[in-house]
Protein backbone atom coordinates (compact mmCIF):
# COMPACT_ATOMS: atom_id res chain seq x y z
CA UNK A 1 0.00 0.00 0.00
CA UNK A 2 0.67 3.46 -0.57
CA UNK A 3 2.82 4.13 2.73
CA UNK A 4 4.64 7.49 1.22
CA UNK A 5 3.28 10.73 2.63
CA UNK A 6 4.82 12.42 -0.92
CA UNK A 7 2.14 12.23 -3.74
CA UNK A 8 3.11 9.95 -6.46
CA UNK A 9 4.32 12.96 -9.00
CA UNK A 10 6.78 14.55 -6.41
CA UNK A 11 8.01 11.00 -5.88
CA UNK A 12 8.08 9.77 -9.49
CA UNK A 13 9.09 12.97 -10.64
CA UNK A 14 11.61 12.00 -13.82
CA UNK A 15 15.03 12.95 -12.65
CA UNK A 16 17.13 12.27 -15.65
CA UNK A 17 16.20 12.13 -19.79
CA UNK A 18 15.92 8.17 -19.44
CA UNK A 19 13.22 9.24 -16.75
CA UNK A 20 11.09 11.15 -19.37
CA UNK A 21 8.40 9.43 -21.16
CA UNK A 22 7.07 10.14 -24.59
CA UNK A 23 9.66 13.36 -25.39
CA UNK A 24 12.21 10.92 -26.91
CA UNK A 25 12.69 12.75 -29.38
CA UNK A 26 13.36 16.27 -27.62
CA UNK A 27 15.54 14.57 -25.08
CA UNK A 28 17.42 13.42 -28.65
CA UNK A 29 18.11 16.61 -29.15
CA UNK A 30 18.74 18.43 -26.47
CA UNK A 31 21.64 16.01 -25.53
CA UNK A 32 23.48 16.11 -29.08
CA UNK A 33 23.07 19.90 -29.01
CA UNK A 34 25.48 19.82 -25.86
CA UNK A 35 27.41 17.67 -26.82
CA UNK A 36 27.86 18.89 -29.86
CA UNK A 37 28.89 22.18 -27.97
CA UNK A 38 25.97 24.04 -29.69
CA UNK A 39 23.73 25.08 -27.21
CA UNK A 40 21.16 28.10 -27.42
CA UNK A 41 21.00 30.86 -25.56
CA UNK A 42 17.09 29.96 -24.66
CA UNK A 43 15.06 26.98 -24.65
CA UNK A 44 11.27 27.46 -24.63
CA UNK A 45 9.19 24.29 -23.80
CA UNK A 46 5.13 24.52 -24.65
CA UNK A 47 2.56 22.22 -24.34
CA UNK A 48 -0.51 21.49 -22.31
CA UNK A 49 -0.51 21.41 -18.83
CA UNK A 50 1.25 18.52 -16.43
CA UNK A 51 2.23 17.30 -19.32
CA UNK A 52 6.43 17.83 -17.72
CA UNK A 53 7.22 21.00 -18.91
CA UNK A 54 8.91 22.23 -15.55
CA UNK A 55 10.50 18.64 -15.24
CA UNK A 56 12.22 18.92 -18.60
CA UNK A 57 13.32 22.48 -18.01
CA UNK A 58 15.02 20.81 -14.65
CA UNK A 59 16.85 18.03 -16.40
CA UNK A 60 17.83 20.25 -19.27
CA UNK A 61 19.40 22.25 -16.52
CA UNK A 62 20.95 19.16 -15.09
CA UNK A 63 22.22 18.09 -18.65
CA UNK A 64 23.75 21.75 -18.96
CA UNK A 65 25.51 22.01 -15.64
CA UNK A 66 26.61 17.89 -13.84
CA UNK A 67 29.59 17.74 -12.82
CA UNK A 68 30.20 14.77 -14.48
CA UNK A 69 29.47 16.77 -18.24
CA UNK A 70 27.27 15.42 -20.66
CA UNK A 71 28.84 11.76 -21.48
CA UNK A 72 28.55 10.83 -18.09
CA UNK A 73 25.78 13.06 -16.74
CA UNK A 74 25.09 11.47 -13.17
CA UNK A 75 25.97 8.15 -13.27
CA UNK A 76 27.23 9.12 -10.47
CA UNK A 77 25.02 11.36 -8.26
CA UNK A 78 26.56 14.96 -8.13
CA UNK A 79 26.48 18.41 -5.83
CA UNK A 80 25.00 20.29 -9.13
CA UNK A 81 22.41 17.76 -9.93
CA UNK A 82 21.51 17.34 -6.36
CA UNK A 83 21.13 21.03 -5.76
CA UNK A 84 18.74 21.39 -9.22
CA UNK A 85 16.55 18.87 -8.37
CA UNK A 86 15.75 20.17 -5.18
CA UNK A 87 15.69 23.83 -6.52
CA UNK A 88 18.58 25.24 -4.51
CA UNK A 89 21.83 25.54 -6.86
CA UNK A 90 22.81 28.94 -6.58
CA UNK A 91 23.22 29.48 -9.92
CA UNK A 92 19.99 27.53 -10.87
CA UNK A 93 16.88 30.51 -10.71
CA UNK A 94 13.83 29.22 -10.83
CA UNK A 95 10.70 31.91 -11.75
CA UNK A 96 7.42 31.22 -11.55
CA UNK A 97 5.83 33.97 -13.68
CA UNK A 98 2.17 33.63 -12.60
CA UNK A 99 3.03 35.17 -9.20
CA UNK A 100 6.21 37.66 -10.58
CA UNK A 101 5.24 38.96 -13.79
CA UNK A 102 6.39 42.89 -12.63
CA UNK A 103 9.33 44.54 -14.66
CA UNK A 104 11.08 44.98 -11.12
CA UNK A 105 11.59 40.81 -11.07
CA UNK A 106 12.96 40.65 -14.28
CA UNK A 107 15.42 43.85 -13.28
CA UNK A 108 16.43 41.74 -10.63
CA UNK A 109 16.93 38.21 -12.48
CA UNK A 110 18.96 40.61 -14.76
CA UNK A 111 20.92 42.08 -12.20
CA UNK A 112 21.98 38.31 -10.79
CA UNK A 113 23.28 37.78 -14.50
CA UNK A 114 25.83 40.46 -14.33
CA UNK A 115 28.34 37.95 -13.06
CA UNK A 116 29.36 34.62 -13.87
CA UNK A 117 28.39 31.44 -12.39
CA UNK A 118 29.22 30.18 -8.78
CA UNK A 119 30.15 26.98 -8.83
CA UNK A 120 28.95 25.44 -12.37
CA UNK A 121 29.22 25.80 -15.56
CA UNK A 122 26.39 28.05 -16.92
CA UNK A 123 23.98 30.50 -15.08
CA UNK A 124 20.70 29.17 -15.63
CA UNK A 125 17.18 30.89 -15.41
CA UNK A 126 14.06 28.69 -15.52
CA UNK A 127 10.78 31.02 -15.63
CA UNK A 128 7.28 28.85 -15.60
CA UNK A 129 4.30 30.18 -17.44
CA UNK A 130 6.46 32.80 -19.37
CA UNK A 131 3.83 34.07 -21.01
CA UNK A 132 2.22 35.91 -17.98
CA UNK A 133 5.12 38.47 -17.77
CA UNK A 134 4.08 41.97 -18.37
CA UNK A 135 5.12 44.01 -21.42
CA UNK A 136 7.57 45.68 -20.15
CA UNK A 137 9.01 42.75 -18.29
CA UNK A 138 9.66 40.96 -21.98
CA UNK A 139 11.30 44.17 -23.04
CA UNK A 140 13.05 44.33 -20.04
CA UNK A 141 14.34 40.65 -20.74
CA UNK A 142 14.50 40.57 -24.61
CA UNK A 143 17.63 43.19 -24.23
CA UNK A 144 19.70 40.20 -22.12
CA UNK A 145 18.36 37.78 -24.65
CA UNK A 146 19.41 39.28 -27.07
CA UNK A 147 23.52 39.29 -26.49
CA UNK A 148 23.56 36.93 -23.18
CA UNK A 149 27.07 36.53 -21.70
CA UNK A 150 28.87 33.08 -22.51
CA UNK A 151 27.71 31.52 -19.23
CA UNK A 152 23.98 32.51 -19.04
CA UNK A 153 21.31 30.40 -20.54
CA UNK A 154 17.13 30.55 -20.06
CA UNK A 155 14.68 28.15 -20.25
CA UNK A 156 11.24 29.15 -21.00
CA UNK A 157 7.89 26.72 -19.87
CA UNK A 158 4.66 28.15 -21.06
CA UNK A 159 0.90 26.59 -21.71
CA UNK A 160 0.33 29.68 -24.04
CA UNK A 161 3.06 30.58 -26.86
CA UNK A 162 0.98 32.73 -28.29
CA UNK A 163 0.95 35.35 -25.64
CA UNK A 164 4.99 35.22 -25.84
CA UNK A 165 6.17 38.25 -27.73
CA UNK A 166 7.40 36.97 -31.45
CA UNK A 167 10.69 38.62 -31.00
CA UNK A 168 10.92 36.25 -27.58
CA UNK A 169 10.05 33.54 -29.46
CA UNK A 170 12.41 33.88 -32.39
CA UNK A 171 15.53 34.29 -30.18
CA UNK A 172 14.66 30.77 -28.31
CA UNK A 173 15.45 26.64 -29.90
CA UNK A 174 11.78 26.08 -29.45
CA UNK A 175 10.15 22.58 -28.71
CA UNK A 176 6.67 21.13 -28.33
CA UNK A 177 6.00 18.23 -25.61
CA UNK A 178 3.18 16.27 -27.43
CA UNK A 179 0.87 14.48 -25.21
CA UNK A 180 1.54 11.18 -24.10
CA UNK A 181 0.32 8.45 -26.63
CA UNK A 182 -2.43 6.36 -23.91
CA UNK A 183 -0.49 2.78 -24.79
CA UNK A 184 2.48 4.99 -23.28
CA UNK A 185 0.85 6.52 -20.14
CA UNK A 186 -0.83 2.97 -19.59
CA UNK A 187 2.63 1.32 -19.29
CA UNK A 188 3.99 4.03 -17.05
CA UNK A 189 1.38 3.93 -14.13
CA UNK A 190 1.02 0.20 -14.26
CA UNK A 191 4.65 0.29 -13.69
CA UNK A 192 4.42 2.44 -10.79
CA UNK A 193 1.33 1.20 -9.66
CA UNK A 194 3.50 -2.25 -9.37
CA UNK A 195 6.59 0.07 -7.56
CA UNK A 196 3.36 1.00 -4.68
CA UNK A 197 1.62 -2.65 -4.48
CA UNK A 198 -1.43 -1.41 -5.44
CA UNK A 199 -3.62 -3.65 -6.89
CA UNK A 200 -5.80 -1.95 -9.56
CA UNK A 201 -7.34 -3.92 -12.41
CA UNK A 202 -6.04 -2.98 -16.16
CA UNK A 203 -9.80 -1.54 -16.78
CA UNK A 204 -9.50 0.58 -13.91
CA UNK A 205 -5.90 1.67 -15.23
CA UNK A 206 -7.13 2.34 -18.60
CA UNK A 207 -10.17 4.61 -17.24
CA UNK A 208 -7.44 6.81 -15.76
CA UNK A 209 -5.47 7.00 -18.90
CA UNK A 210 -8.74 8.49 -20.33
CA UNK A 211 -9.27 10.73 -17.49
CA UNK A 212 -6.04 11.98 -17.92
CA UNK A 213 -6.13 13.25 -21.65
CA UNK A 214 -2.30 12.78 -21.99
CA UNK A 215 -0.98 14.80 -18.95
CA UNK A 216 1.17 12.67 -16.66
CA UNK A 217 1.08 14.89 -13.59
CA UNK A 218 -3.23 14.49 -13.79
CA UNK A 219 -2.44 10.38 -14.30
CA UNK A 220 -0.21 9.86 -10.98
CA UNK A 221 -2.87 11.95 -9.24
CA UNK A 222 -5.98 10.13 -10.33
CA UNK A 223 -3.74 7.18 -9.71
CA UNK A 224 -2.64 8.42 -5.91
CA UNK A 225 -6.84 8.77 -5.30
CA UNK A 226 -7.32 5.40 -6.54
CA UNK A 227 -4.31 3.49 -4.12
CA UNK A 228 -5.52 5.50 -0.97
CA UNK A 229 -9.23 4.22 -1.59
CA UNK A 230 -8.49 0.50 -1.65
CA UNK A 231 -9.85 -1.30 0.41
CA UNK A 232 -7.28 -4.18 2.40
CA UNK A 233 -6.37 -6.88 0.04
CA UNK A 234 -8.91 -6.07 -2.51
CA UNK A 235 -8.45 -4.97 -6.14
CA UNK A 236 -10.29 -1.67 -7.37
CA UNK A 237 -11.88 -2.55 -10.24
CA UNK A 238 -13.33 -0.21 -13.47
CA UNK A 239 -16.61 -0.68 -11.27
CA UNK A 240 -15.22 1.35 -8.26
CA UNK A 241 -12.96 3.43 -9.99
CA UNK A 242 -15.76 5.09 -12.01
CA UNK A 243 -17.57 5.43 -8.44
CA UNK A 244 -14.19 7.04 -7.34
CA UNK A 245 -13.51 9.36 -10.51
CA UNK A 246 -17.33 9.99 -11.33
CA UNK A 247 -17.09 8.34 -14.41
CA UNK A 248 -19.76 6.02 -15.42
CA UNK A 249 -19.93 3.02 -17.96
CA UNK A 250 -20.06 4.11 -21.52
CA UNK A 251 -22.25 1.17 -22.28
CA UNK A 252 -25.37 2.54 -20.12
CA UNK A 253 -24.53 5.42 -22.68
CA UNK A 254 -24.90 3.73 -25.62
CA UNK A 255 -28.14 2.00 -24.38
CA UNK A 256 -29.46 5.44 -23.62
CA UNK A 257 -28.86 6.93 -27.43
CA UNK A 258 -30.64 3.97 -28.58
CA UNK A 259 -33.31 4.12 -26.33
CA UNK A 260 -33.86 7.70 -27.36
CA UNK A 261 -33.79 7.29 -31.29
CA UNK A 262 -36.51 4.77 -30.76
CA UNK A 263 -38.58 7.74 -28.56
CA UNK A 264 -38.98 5.48 -25.33
CA UNK A 265 -39.02 8.13 -23.39
CA UNK A 266 -39.84 6.63 -19.74
CA UNK A 267 -37.03 4.32 -20.54
CA UNK A 268 -34.32 7.19 -21.34
CA UNK A 269 -35.43 8.85 -18.52
CA UNK A 270 -34.96 6.33 -16.02
CA UNK A 271 -31.38 5.29 -17.53
CA UNK A 272 -30.15 8.67 -17.13
CA UNK A 273 -31.35 8.91 -13.56
CA UNK A 274 -29.78 5.89 -13.07
CA UNK A 275 -26.66 7.34 -14.11
CA UNK A 276 -27.55 10.82 -12.28
CA UNK A 277 -27.78 8.79 -9.08
CA UNK A 278 -23.89 7.12 -9.76
CA UNK A 279 -22.61 10.80 -8.76
CA UNK A 280 -22.40 12.16 -12.41
CA UNK A 281 -22.21 15.68 -12.79
CA UNK A 282 -24.67 17.36 -15.56
CA UNK A 283 -21.77 18.50 -17.12
CA UNK A 284 -19.85 15.61 -17.07
CA UNK A 285 -22.74 13.90 -18.62
CA UNK A 286 -23.27 16.13 -21.82
CA UNK A 287 -19.70 15.92 -22.39
CA UNK A 288 -19.58 11.89 -22.93
CA UNK A 289 -22.54 12.20 -24.67
CA UNK A 290 -20.75 14.76 -27.02
CA UNK A 291 -18.16 12.01 -27.09
CA UNK A 292 -20.36 9.83 -28.08
CA UNK A 293 -22.14 11.73 -30.89
CA UNK A 294 -18.46 11.90 -32.21
CA UNK A 295 -17.99 8.12 -32.08
CA UNK A 296 -21.16 7.96 -33.68
CA UNK A 297 -19.92 10.25 -36.68
CA UNK A 298 -16.71 9.03 -37.11
CA UNK A 299 -16.62 5.23 -35.83
CA UNK A 300 -15.76 4.24 -39.71
CA UNK A 301 -12.66 6.15 -39.38
CA UNK A 302 -11.31 5.24 -35.55
CA UNK A 303 -9.54 2.01 -34.93
CA UNK A 304 -10.04 1.45 -31.24
CA UNK A 305 -6.48 2.43 -30.05
CA UNK A 306 -7.39 6.05 -31.58
CA UNK A 307 -10.48 6.11 -28.97
CA UNK A 308 -8.42 6.54 -26.02
CA UNK A 309 -9.37 3.49 -24.05
CA UNK A 310 -12.81 5.37 -24.07
CA UNK A 311 -14.73 2.18 -25.14
CA UNK A 312 -14.14 -1.52 -24.91
CA UNK A 313 -14.09 -4.06 -27.93
CA UNK A 314 -17.65 -4.73 -27.29
CA UNK A 315 -18.52 -0.94 -27.14
CA UNK A 316 -16.77 -0.32 -30.09
CA UNK A 317 -18.59 -2.55 -32.42
CA UNK A 318 -22.25 -1.65 -31.06
CA UNK A 319 -21.64 2.03 -32.07
CA UNK A 320 -20.48 0.82 -35.39
CA UNK A 321 -23.23 -1.08 -35.86
CA UNK A 322 -26.17 1.34 -34.76
CA UNK A 323 -24.02 4.34 -36.43
CA UNK A 324 -25.36 2.77 -39.89
CA UNK A 325 -28.91 2.88 -39.17
CA UNK A 326 -28.51 7.00 -38.38
CA UNK A 327 -28.62 9.38 -40.09
CA UNK A 328 -25.89 12.02 -40.36
CA UNK A 329 -28.16 15.11 -40.05
CA UNK A 330 -29.60 13.82 -36.62
CA UNK A 331 -26.02 13.27 -34.95
CA UNK A 332 -25.38 17.24 -36.01
CA UNK A 333 -28.11 18.61 -35.15
CA UNK A 334 -27.96 16.19 -31.43
CA UNK A 335 -24.03 17.90 -31.49
CA UNK A 336 -25.18 21.19 -31.75
CA UNK A 337 -28.37 21.05 -29.39
CA UNK A 338 -25.82 19.08 -26.80
CA UNK A 339 -23.11 22.12 -27.08
CA UNK A 340 -26.16 24.77 -26.20
CA UNK A 341 -27.55 22.85 -23.31
CA UNK A 342 -24.06 22.40 -21.86
CA UNK A 343 -23.94 26.49 -22.17
CA UNK A 344 -27.19 26.57 -20.72
CA UNK A 345 -26.61 24.68 -18.02
CA UNK A 346 -25.65 27.70 -15.73
CA UNK A 347 -28.11 29.53 -15.95
CA UNK A 348 -30.28 27.05 -14.44
CA UNK A 349 -30.31 26.12 -10.94
CA UNK A 350 -31.32 22.87 -11.03
CA UNK A 351 -29.11 21.00 -13.78
CA UNK A 352 -30.57 17.45 -13.08
CA UNK A 353 -33.91 18.78 -14.58
CA UNK A 354 -32.55 20.74 -17.58
CA UNK A 355 -30.40 17.74 -18.68
CA UNK A 356 -33.82 15.52 -18.36
CA UNK A 357 -35.52 18.21 -20.71
CA UNK A 358 -32.36 17.89 -22.78
CA UNK A 359 -33.33 14.16 -23.24
CA UNK A 360 -36.72 14.87 -23.96
CA UNK A 361 -36.43 17.68 -26.48
CA UNK A 362 -33.73 15.25 -28.47
CA UNK A 363 -36.51 12.74 -28.73
CA UNK A 364 -38.55 15.34 -30.30
CA UNK A 365 -35.40 16.63 -32.78
CA UNK A 366 -35.02 13.48 -33.65
CA UNK A 367 -38.93 13.55 -34.87
CA UNK A 368 -39.45 9.42 -33.80
CA UNK A 369 -42.99 9.16 -32.76
CA UNK A 370 -43.29 7.83 -29.17
CA UNK A 371 -45.34 4.78 -29.06
CA UNK A 372 -48.79 4.99 -28.52
CA UNK A 373 -48.07 4.27 -24.56
CA UNK A 374 -50.63 7.34 -23.17
CA UNK A 375 -48.40 7.15 -19.86
CA UNK A 376 -46.80 11.08 -18.79
CA UNK A 377 -43.75 11.83 -18.30
CA UNK A 378 -43.63 14.89 -16.56
CA UNK A 379 -41.39 17.67 -15.54
CA UNK A 380 -41.59 20.26 -13.32
CA UNK A 381 -39.69 22.88 -14.25
CA UNK A 382 -40.45 25.48 -11.48
CA UNK A 383 -40.82 28.64 -12.74
CA UNK A 384 -39.05 30.24 -10.48
CA UNK A 385 -35.85 28.50 -10.85
CA UNK A 386 -35.95 29.91 -14.53
CA UNK A 387 -37.15 33.34 -14.10
CA UNK A 388 -34.63 35.78 -15.72
CA UNK A 389 -33.74 38.91 -14.35
CA UNK A 390 -34.03 41.05 -17.50
CA UNK A 391 -33.35 44.24 -16.25
CA UNK A 392 -29.81 43.20 -15.50
CA UNK A 393 -26.51 42.15 -17.88
CA UNK A 394 -27.26 38.42 -17.94
CA UNK A 395 -23.52 37.05 -16.96
CA UNK A 396 -23.88 33.23 -15.55
CA UNK A 397 -22.93 34.77 -12.52
CA UNK A 398 -25.97 37.24 -11.72
CA UNK A 399 -27.82 34.31 -12.91
CA UNK A 400 -26.91 32.02 -10.28
CA UNK A 401 -27.22 34.74 -8.13
CA UNK A 402 -30.73 35.30 -8.43
CA UNK A 403 -31.56 31.60 -8.38
CA UNK A 404 -34.52 31.48 -5.61
CA UNK A 405 -37.23 34.11 -5.60
CA UNK A 406 -36.79 35.93 -2.83
CA UNK A 407 -33.65 36.99 -3.68
CA UNK A 408 -34.76 38.07 -6.76
CA UNK A 409 -38.19 40.20 -5.55
CA UNK A 410 -34.98 41.85 -3.13
CA UNK A 411 -33.26 42.77 -6.78
CA UNK A 412 -36.13 43.71 -7.96
CA UNK A 413 -38.29 46.41 -5.89
CA UNK A 414 -39.16 48.79 -8.33
CA UNK A 415 -40.82 46.31 -10.82
CA UNK A 416 -42.66 45.13 -7.76
CA UNK A 417 -44.40 47.98 -6.64
CA UNK A 418 -45.08 48.71 -10.20
CA UNK A 419 -47.11 45.34 -10.30
CA UNK A 420 -48.92 46.34 -6.94
CA UNK A 421 -49.85 49.59 -8.49
CA UNK A 422 -51.66 48.02 -11.94
CA UNK A 423 -54.48 46.60 -11.66
CA UNK A 424 -54.06 42.52 -11.22
CA UNK A 425 -54.53 40.62 -14.87
CA UNK A 426 -56.62 37.42 -14.86
CA UNK A 427 -55.73 34.86 -17.27
CA UNK A 428 -58.03 32.21 -17.44
CA UNK A 429 -57.76 30.30 -21.08
CA UNK A 430 -55.36 29.64 -23.34
CA UNK A 431 -57.11 32.26 -25.50
CA UNK A 432 -56.41 34.91 -22.90
CA UNK A 433 -52.93 34.18 -22.43
CA UNK A 434 -53.03 34.94 -26.21
CA UNK A 435 -54.81 37.90 -25.94
CA UNK A 436 -52.62 39.20 -23.45
CA UNK A 437 -49.78 38.52 -25.50
CA UNK A 438 -50.55 40.68 -28.46
CA UNK A 439 -52.35 43.42 -26.23
CA UNK A 440 -48.70 43.48 -24.47
CA UNK A 441 -47.06 43.34 -27.62
CA UNK A 442 -45.30 40.42 -27.01
CA UNK A 443 -45.23 39.50 -30.49
CA UNK A 444 -42.43 36.61 -30.00
CA UNK A 445 -44.17 34.78 -27.28
CA UNK A 446 -47.49 35.29 -29.17
CA UNK A 447 -45.67 33.71 -31.79
CA UNK A 448 -44.69 30.87 -30.22
CA UNK A 449 -47.42 30.16 -28.38
CA UNK A 450 -49.50 29.85 -31.69
CA UNK A 451 -47.21 28.75 -33.96
CA UNK A 452 -45.13 25.94 -31.59
CA UNK A 453 -46.82 24.59 -28.64
CA UNK A 454 -49.55 22.25 -28.39
CA UNK A 455 -51.98 22.77 -25.19
CA UNK A 456 -52.77 19.66 -23.14
CA UNK A 457 -54.37 21.69 -20.10
CA UNK A 458 -54.63 24.67 -18.90
CA UNK A 459 -55.71 25.20 -15.29
CA UNK A 460 -54.87 28.36 -13.22
CA UNK A 461 -51.63 29.03 -12.67
CA UNK A 462 -50.45 25.97 -14.38
CA UNK A 463 -50.00 25.36 -18.13
CA UNK A 464 -49.30 21.57 -19.64
CA UNK A 465 -47.92 22.11 -23.33
CA UNK A 466 -46.33 19.87 -25.69
CA UNK A 467 -43.93 21.43 -28.07
CA UNK A 468 -42.41 21.01 -31.78
CA UNK A 469 -38.16 21.36 -31.97
CA UNK A 470 -39.06 24.84 -33.27
CA UNK A 471 -39.65 26.50 -30.06
CA UNK A 472 -37.34 28.56 -29.07
CA UNK A 473 -34.96 27.79 -25.96
CA UNK A 474 -36.30 30.14 -23.47
CA UNK A 475 -39.53 30.31 -23.93
CA UNK A 476 -40.38 28.75 -20.53
CA UNK A 477 -38.04 31.27 -19.39
CA UNK A 478 -40.02 34.52 -21.17
CA UNK A 479 -43.18 33.20 -20.26
CA UNK A 480 -42.90 32.45 -16.65
CA UNK A 481 -41.45 35.75 -15.82
CA UNK A 482 -44.01 37.57 -18.60
CA UNK A 483 -47.01 35.61 -16.27
CA UNK A 484 -45.75 36.27 -12.66
CA UNK A 485 -45.00 40.52 -14.02
CA UNK A 486 -48.98 40.42 -15.76
CA UNK A 487 -51.04 38.04 -12.54
CA UNK A 488 -48.40 38.50 -9.98
CA UNK A 489 -49.05 34.92 -9.55
CA UNK A 490 -45.99 32.11 -10.14
CA UNK A 491 -47.25 29.89 -12.81
CA UNK A 492 -45.66 26.65 -13.47
CA UNK A 493 -45.14 25.52 -16.62
CA UNK A 494 -45.14 21.83 -17.31
CA UNK A 495 -44.51 19.52 -20.47
CA UNK A 496 -46.34 16.37 -21.46
CA UNK A 497 -45.67 13.69 -23.11
CA UNK A 498 -49.53 14.14 -24.38
CA UNK A 499 -49.92 15.34 -27.83
CA UNK A 500 -51.85 17.97 -26.79
CA UNK A 501 -54.14 19.96 -28.92
CA UNK A 502 -53.73 21.36 -32.36
CA UNK A 503 -50.94 24.41 -32.68
CA UNK A 504 -53.29 27.49 -33.21
CA UNK A 505 -52.12 28.45 -36.09
CA UNK A 506 -52.21 24.93 -37.16
CA UNK A 507 -56.38 25.01 -36.62
CA UNK A 508 -57.09 28.00 -38.33
CA UNK A 509 -55.17 26.13 -40.95
CA UNK A 510 -57.32 23.15 -40.86
CA UNK A 511 -60.74 25.47 -40.54
CA UNK A 512 -59.50 27.69 -43.37
CA UNK A 513 -59.38 24.11 -45.45
CA UNK A 514 -62.60 22.52 -44.27
CA UNK A 515 -64.06 25.46 -45.02
CA UNK A 516 -63.11 25.56 -48.48
CA UNK A 517 -63.64 21.94 -49.12
CA UNK A 518 -67.60 22.74 -47.99
CA UNK A 519 -67.37 25.72 -50.32
CA UNK A 520 -66.18 23.26 -53.34
CA UNK A 521 -69.02 21.32 -52.73
CA UNK A 522 -71.99 24.15 -51.94
CA UNK A 523 -74.42 25.03 -54.70
CA UNK A 524 -72.78 28.15 -55.53
CA UNK A 525 -69.49 27.17 -56.09
CA UNK A 526 -70.92 24.56 -58.48
CA UNK A 527 -73.05 27.05 -60.54
CA UNK A 528 -69.72 29.10 -60.93
CA UNK A 529 -67.72 26.10 -62.02
CA UNK A 530 -70.52 25.44 -64.79
CA UNK A 531 -69.93 28.71 -66.04
CA UNK A 532 -66.21 29.34 -65.25
CA UNK A 533 -64.68 25.88 -65.84
CA UNK A 534 -61.12 26.92 -65.35
CA UNK A 535 -62.02 29.45 -61.63
CA UNK A 536 -60.08 27.50 -58.62
CA UNK A 537 -60.95 28.56 -55.06
CA UNK A 538 -58.46 29.81 -53.54
CA UNK A 539 -60.00 31.66 -50.17
CA UNK A 540 -62.27 31.61 -48.39
CA UNK A 541 -63.36 34.70 -45.87
CA UNK A 542 -65.88 33.31 -43.21
CA UNK A 543 -67.79 35.95 -40.94
CA UNK A 544 -66.85 35.39 -37.76
CA UNK A 545 -70.15 34.29 -36.17
CA UNK A 546 -71.56 31.46 -37.59
CA UNK A 547 -69.51 30.79 -40.36
CA UNK A 548 -70.33 27.39 -40.65
CA UNK A 549 -73.71 27.82 -41.95
CA UNK A 550 -73.32 30.34 -44.78
ZN1 LIG B 1 25.13 15.49 -12.08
Amino acid sequence: MNNNSKVLALKYRPQTFDDLIGQEVVAETITNSIKANKIPNAYLFTGIRGIGKTTTARIVAKALNCSNGIENKCKIKCDNCDAITNSNHIDVLEMDAASKTGVDDVRDLIEFSRYGPTSAKYKIFIIDEVHMLSKQAFNALLKTLEEPPEYLKFIFATTEIKKIPITVVSRCQRFDLSRIKSSELLEYIKLIKDKENGKITEDALKLIVKISEGSVRDALSLLDRALLSLDDGKELDLNSAQKIFGYFDKSQLIDLFELILKGEETKVINIYRKIYDQGVEPKVFINDFLELLYYFKNINSLTLESTNFSLNDEEFSKIKNLSNQIDSEVLILFWQFAISSLEEIDIVSNQHLSIEMFLIRLMHLSSVKSKNKVEKVEIDLKSENLVNNKETELTPKTINQIKNVAQEEKTKPEVQTDIKGEKKININAFEDLIEICSKKKEIKLKYELEKNVNLVKFEKNRIEISFNESLDKDFVKDLSSKLFEWTDERWIITFSKLKGQMSVKDKEKNEKKQLIDEMKNSEIFKSVIDRFPDAELIDVNSKKDGADND
